[in-house]
């Protein structure tokens, strides 16, 4: 019975799909007008219901009849420890006259060891959450200068997703500029205009989280063909990609199955393709086939229309030259912009009165000092030298002085504490120490700041000055 319908399947659908979609399917028994199938997972059995069912259903009436009935069996992979493989049944038939409701059918693990049955969606009813956040529109991303391209190519591609030349559409630029948001913003407006496709809004960290997670328990088909389902992928930071080459190659797949069923892909990355380091060529050039739009510094004009935004909407009052302060130091992050206007909004409310011009200096000292002030290790030596009142010579020195061998010390804590240096290469730039030795100098600074008062103060004051 199967291969007649396998026949009747095959002259009616493309070469490839029918290799990918029915050639993995098992038949496993038939009773009655029932023809049970095994099919590889639950994702290809979502598969099968969303693009098949109608063929499936015709190709089955012709072999058993009306009251044919096809029951699916999703072959578990097997990957908590048991020895089996375990088989969970599907009832499926006629579903053209189930309501789609009745078709979410838990599927009760019958191992201890999976806690959360899982939910089979319905038919044409994929229920993937888009882990969009509402707040990210495009309503509220103003338009400048600096992001007019990336502003409109995501418009367009929000218009007829799949259906541009923008695919992927890929939006570049600095840390703050609004990448995260445009993204959102354009997968509200998908899931706004186009309610019934699949978007998914994911971090290219989240992504590689659960392809590893996959790999761990041997569910890798599973990862791919659940992300072969969505129509609108939106994954941020790609630029996270880098280096990691399973979670590139299995990216790649995914998005070649995607693209070629003229699926949307959206990107976000800190730096432009061309940039891109540690990542593979192939992605690399399917990252250029679509749009890359950059996002760029704001202009003072977008500054200071962010900042009147941000008012209006929290209903605060704020005098012209303080905004006019703010958007002329603070120039290269929005996030900064807002931060800023946030805490100045704060104050005033907090104190009930009008925000002064010397508040608001304070206030965006703050924020550009935080971000600015990158400490490199011989800015370090320099401070804690000066403080102690050595020269970094005597600081970097064999000398076993007491004194001089805490300034290095607390040197080293610093440089361990307030940069990203590996220990090995803090010891090599503090008198060509190695890794050990930084490594007992933080554990002493450790010790003694619990235990001596005057060393606490050494490390209070010096903390100060670096942050
Ligand atoms: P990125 O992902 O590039 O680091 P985000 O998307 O997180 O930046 O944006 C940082 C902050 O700036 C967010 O709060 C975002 O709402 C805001 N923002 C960015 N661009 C705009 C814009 N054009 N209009 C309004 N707010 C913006
Ligand atoms: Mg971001």
């Amino acid at each position: 019975v199967w291969n007649n319908c396998l026949d009747f399947i095959k002259d009616n659908i493309q070469p490839q799909a029918f290799k990918t979609w029915f050639e993995p399917i098992k038949p496993v028994k038939l009773t009655d007008k029932a023809l049970s199938i095994q099919v590889p997972s639950k994702f290809f059995y979502e598969w099968l219901e969303e693009h098949y069912v109608k063929l499936l259903k015709v190709s089955l009436t012709k072999e058993l009849g009306e009251s044919a009935k096809l029951v699916y069996i999703i072959k578990m992979e097997n990957t908590y420890g048991n020895r089996e493989p375990f088989t969970e049944k599907i009832p499926s038939s006629n579903r053209s006259t189930v309501p789609a409701q009745e078709l979410d059918v838990a599927i009760k693990s019958k191992n201890p060891q999976l806690k959360n049955p899982f939910i089979i969606p319905g038919i044409r009813n994929i229920k993937i959450e888009s882990q969009l956040n509402p707040n990210y529109n495009f309503e509220n991303f103003l338009e400048g200068d600096s992001n007019r391209l990336a502003r409109s190519a995501g418009m367009a591609v929000a218009n007829k997703p799949g259906g541009t030349s923008f695919n992927p559409l890929l939006i570049f630029g600095g840390v703050g500029l609004g990448k995260t948001h445009l993204a959102h913003a354009i997968g509200v407006e998908i899931k706004d205009k186009y309610p019934e496709r699949t978007v998914l809004y994911i971090s290219a960290e989240k992504f590689t989280q659960q392809y590893i997670e996959s790999v761990k328990k041997n569910t890798r088909n599973d990862f791919i063909h659940f992300y072969q389902l969505i129509d609108v992928l939106i994954i941020d930071d790609v630029q996270f990609l880098s280096g990691k080459s399973g979670t590139q190659d299995v990216f790649f797949h995914i998005f070649n199955h995607l693209h070629q069923n003229g699926k949307q892909v959206i990107l976000t990355s800190d730096k432009a393709p061309v940039d891109m380091q540690d990542i593979e060529q192939r992605l690399l050039s399917r990252f250029k086939w679509g749009l890359s739009a950059e996002l760029q510094n704001p202009d003072y004009e977008t500054r200071i229309s962010i900042l009147k935004n941000k008012l209006y909407r929290d209903g605060v009052e704020m005098p012209d030259d303080i905004i006019d302060y703010v958007a002329k130091h603070i120039k290269t992050n929005i996030r900064e912009l807002e931060g800023a206007i946030i805490s100045l909004i704060a104050q005033s409310s907090f104190n009930k009165k009008e925000v002064t011009l010397d508040l608001a200096q304070q206030v965006v000292e703050k924020f550009v000092k935080n971000t600015k002030r990158e400490v490199s290790i011989d800015y370090i030596q320099k401070v804690v030298s000066d403080y102690f009142e050595m020269d970094v010579a005597t600081l970097q020195s064999k000398t076993r002085k007491r004194h001089i061998v805490q300034a290095r010390q607390l040197a080293m804590f610093f440089a361990k504490k307030f940069t990203k240096a590996s220990l090995a290469s803090i010891g090599s730039q503090i008198g060509k120490r190695d890794h050990a030795t930084v490594l007992h100098a933080c554990k002493t600074v450790d010790n003694l700041a619990e235990t001596d008062k005057q060393f606490r103060k050494y490390i209070d004051d010096l903390t100060k000055k670096f942050s």
